[in-house]
């Protein structure tokens, strides 16, 4: 039924290359409709997280849609104050009941802040438990990466990290995939920052292929084996982004978008202090309070 090709991760589990991303979807009635009509689109690939407070949508669309559950590619995230061995373990059952299924697909640790270490052995012992069959990260620096790497059994099957046309990250891309890291790009359309959809050199690209700017921009990241999970609660629009895989962008187009690379994040640095402070301080402090 569908066309959207899957990549095989370093443990052998095959993962969709395309999604849709829940993040920003925090009411229930909003995210059970979203949810549904992407099922209903064709999604295959669902990313949630704990913190998106909407893995109780999960079910229900499943429920409404059809779908069978062993046919979907589930994924979500540990936050940050859960990052500790105890509070993963813990939050790891929490998820499986709220979410409604008795195993997840994928896990991430959500960002490389916490203990980190405690929490992916949390991660990897649900996974040998059988409660997850893949564990990743998301939001990692290569340094961060390797220490990780090589000091645990458990290799990272994936990075879920912000790329879009602003922000390339085109020398991380090659460093996870060199190491046979999947990549995952989070806030493909930058969230519509700095007026993207409106981009001349991606709306002269997009008329030559009768696609929208849009669908360049998810081609984009498909044909650098990226994976992508846009987020849309609009009908056409999901429609529109699962429609990329009949048309290829040139060498040419590919390099025209290199160039619109503004070499840094559209929302923070996760290695800015301060924003460690601002963002993700008071889930640090959660974490502490409770061990
Ligand atoms: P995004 O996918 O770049 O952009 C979503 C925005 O674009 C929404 O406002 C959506 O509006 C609009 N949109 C979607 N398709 C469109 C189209 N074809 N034409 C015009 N506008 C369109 O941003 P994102 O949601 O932040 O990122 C995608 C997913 O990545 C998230 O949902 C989440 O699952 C994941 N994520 C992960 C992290 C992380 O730290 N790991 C961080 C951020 C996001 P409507 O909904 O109104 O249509």
């Amino acid at each position: 039924m569908s066309n959207i090709p899957t990549i095989t991760l370093n443990d052998g589990n095959k993962i969709p290359q395309l999604g849709f991303g829940m993040y920003q979807i925090p009411k229930h009635e909003d995210a059970v409709k979203a949810l549904t009509q992407a099922l209903n689109n064709g999604y295959r690939l669902i990313d949630t997280a704990e913190v998106y407070q909407n893995q109780g949508a999960f079910q229900e669309a499943l429920k409404n849609s059809g779908v069978k559950r062993e046919d979907v590619y589930l994924t979500t995230k540990l936050w940050v104050s859960n990052a500790s061995f105890a509070k993963a373990e813990k939050a790891i059952d929490e998820d499986l009941k709220e979410l409604g299924t008795d195993y997840i697909d994928l896990m991430l640790l959500h960002q490389p802040y916490g203990d980190v270490y405690g929490a992916w052995n949390a991660l990897a012992a649900a996974k040998r438990a059988g409660k997850i069959r893949s564990i990743g990260l998301s939001n990692f620096y290569p340094d961060l990466y390797m220490n990780l790497e090589l000091a645990h059994e458990d290799k990272p099957a994936l990075n879920q990290i912000e790329i879009n046309p602003w922000f390339q990250q085109t020398n991380d891309v090659k460093f996870f995939q060199g190491r046979d890291v999947a990549v995952e790009a989070w806030a493909p359309f930058a969230e519509g920052k700095g007026d993207i959809f409106n981009n001349e050199v991606l709306k002269e690209i997009a008329e030559n292929h009768h696609k929208t700017v849009g669908q360049v921009i998810l081609r984009w990241l498909v044909q650098r084996s990226i994976i992508v999970i846009p987020k849309s609660v609009h009908d056409e629009r999901q429609k529109e982004n699962m429609d990329i895989f009949d048309f290829e962008l040139t060498r040419e187009e590919m390099e025209k978008i290199r160039h619109l690379d503004k070499g840094g994040s559209q929302f923070f640095d996760h290695r800015d202090p301060a924003v460690i402070d601002d963002i993700f301080g008071e889930s640090l402090k959660q974490l502490r309070d409770s061990e």
